[in-house]
């Protein structure tokens, strides 16, 4: 792992990069609503299935790509509820 990789968000069990970022809420933290307050960013690792938080960010390619994911998903509520 590369320094600056060290600095960005990764799970601290498995050392895993691929984080999806989750509603605060679903975090299972005596902390989560105060974070989620605060507006700190809750990551989940998939292999592992850990969910903590983070203020370090997410590299940018996945940033970029999961923002693209959540403006899809948006969409489609939307769509599904304008029916
Ligand atoms: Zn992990």
């Amino acid at each position: 792992m590369s320094l600056s990789d060290s600095l960005r968000a990764h799970c601290p069990i498995c050392g895993n990069m691929e984080l999806q970022r989750i509603p605060g809420e679903r975090v299972d933290s005596y902390f989560g609503f105060l974070w989620s307050r605060l507006s700190i960013p809750a990551y989940r690792c998939e292999p592992c299935r850990h969910k903590y938080f983070s203020i370090r960010p997410l590299r940018a390619k996945e940033a970029k790509e999961q923002a693209k994911e959540q403006t899809k998903e948006r969409e489609l509520a939307e769509m599904a509820s304008s029916k």
